[in-house]
């Protein structure tokens, strides 16, 4: 393919896309195909000679939609929305073009500037204390875009465990570092995210899930009484996720109080806000970051409601040194003689390899501008108000948990089966898509509001589908 040809199969792609963006409502929002359906569709070998680009084309509708789930349907309203938006579009095509590895700021200056300053610009949106934000720490604290949540918690827990063993080797000399490790101990709530029990396992060290409360929401006393107890018995806790906004149910654990106890304790918080921190750009939600002072690291996920695509897992850490130390391999091969006075966020994650992926967040946040996309959270927030208002007009229905933001959990009163089974019955007409989850044995449908296309007519389109589903 030469440039006449890719400007030519661009603008076909570009149509598409439009096309598919445009009438995606009319689409069925699940598949209806069976596994192993694209081997039934394609060759089992690469083509050896050239293919026609009409050829390609025309297989999207034909090979991958069959098999497509339409995350951004309006009326998909599983798991947590993923974003999506015209301008996040295009810088991920102008990312792919430059094509640049920036994993040193010598390996392309403007991919590592460039996020330096957008997660302060991110940081300011939310509020965060000047401590996160590179400039106003002058580079002690500071953001990095990983890819996702999971890789979040797992940096920071590793780096977390590097800085703790540091500190019982020059505390208990006559420990061998073996002795240390298995002593090392991090607790979430019973409510976390299964990231953060896999983080665990990754870093080998132990994991303690803490009871929740009545709103499942993890408290203070839970985490201190937790410490002593493990404490007395030899342990060394290291490390505590505090989430805001649980997958089960957007529940927010209490970062004030947890974050009082970790202190005194020197325990590293790590806050994981996944898909709740897009919130925060609005003064009405930051009261649950309260207590973020106190936390070492923040993560929350633009790519999940901030209409910028997968991947952009905003991490902010209030030591970057802490990283940095953890992960510090130098080969000659990634030196370069800026590097004392720049940062190079190859320390910064696991991979080396990274994309330019902060283009997504500069074009997305001047095209919106922060009250855009303000106004893009209240709506979802208020279609979500909507949808709760239309279970409580229906006495056979009811919901269980507070609701929050865009999320509602709702369920058939009475037995669990019930409603398992009207969720069965929903997903297999395939004309709405849900997910349930068990709140302490209690069956709940999610009902999340997750496309940007998503109106009011969409949210009753849902409702009047689960009651034909009853
Ligand atoms: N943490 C929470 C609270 C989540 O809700 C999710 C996913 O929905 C994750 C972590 C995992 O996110 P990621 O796919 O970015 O790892």
């Amino acid at each position: 393919m030469d440039s006449a040809e890719f400007r030519r199969a661009a603008h076909q792609m570009v149509e598409y896309i439009i096309e598919y963006m445009e009438n995606i409502k009319n689409r069925q929002v699940l598949p209806s195909i069976e596994p192993g359906y694209i081997r039934t569709l394609l060759p089992g070998e690469a083509p050896e000679n050239p293919e026609k680009w009409e050829n390609i084309l025309g297989d999207i509708e034909r090979v991958i939609m069959p098999g497509v789930t339409h995350w951004h349907s309006p009326h998909f309203h599983a798991y947590y929305p993923t974003g999506n938006s015209w301008p996040s579009l295009l810088a991920d095509m102008l990312s792919d073009a430059i094509g640049c590895i920036g994993f040193t700021w010598m390996a392309s200056p403007a991919c590592t500037e460039l996020e330096t300053l957008m997660m302060d610009w991110l940081g300011k949106l939310l509020d965060l204390p000047k401590c996160f934000l590179s400039e106003e720490s002058e580079g002690v604290g500071g953001g990095v875009i990983q890819t996702t949540a999971s890789e979040a918690t797992l940096v920071c827990m590793l780096a977390a465990k590097t800085k703790t063993i540091q500190k019982y080797r020059a505390l208990e000399p006559q420990w061998k570092e073996s002795e240390i490790l298995e002593r090392l101990i991090v607790y979430g709530s019973d409510q976390a995210h299964s990231s953060v029990e896999r983080a665990a396992l990754l870093a080998g060290v132990k994991y303690r899930s803490l009871q929740s409360n009545r709103e499942y929401s993890l408290e203070g006393n839970a985490v201190k009484q937790a410490i002593k107890k493990d404490r007395d018995e030899g342990l060394i806790p290291f490390f505590v996720i505090v989430t805001l906004g649980t997958t089960p149910s957007c529940a927010f654990d209490k970062l004030d109080e947890i974050g009082s106890v970790c202190e005194e304790e020197e325990i590293w918080i790590h806050v994981d806000a996944a898909y709740a921190g897009s919130a925060f750009i609005c003064p009405e939600y930051r009261h649950h970051l309260n207590g973020i002072n106190l936390a070492d690291s923040f993560n929350f996920n633009p790519h999940k409601w901030l209409m910028v695509h997968f991947d952009c897992s905003a991490l902010w850490l209030k030591n970057s040194k802490d990283l940095v130390d953890a992960f510090n391999i130098d080969p000659v091969y990634l030196r370069h003689d800026k590097q004392s006075k720049t940062l190079d966020y190859r320390h910064w994650q696991i991979p080396l390899g990274r994309r330019f992926r902060s283009l997504k967040l500069w074009f997305v946040l001047r095209i919106y501008g922060a009250e855009g996309l303000r106004k893009h959270i209240r709506k979802q927030c208020n279609l979500a108000k909507a949808f709760s208002d239309l279970v409580h007009s229906d006495d056979r229905f009811e919901i269980p948990v507070q609701s929050q933001l865009g999320l509602v959990c709702f369920r058939l009163k009475g037995d669990n089966e019930l409603s398992k089974e009207l969720l069965k019955r929903i997903n297999e007409r395939k004309k709405i898509h849900l997910v349930p989850s068990v709140l302490r044995g209690i069956y709940v449908i999610r009902f999340a509001v997750c496309s940007r296309l998503t109106e009011i007519e969409h949210v009753e389109f849902a409702w009047n589908e689960i009651r034909e589903c009853v």
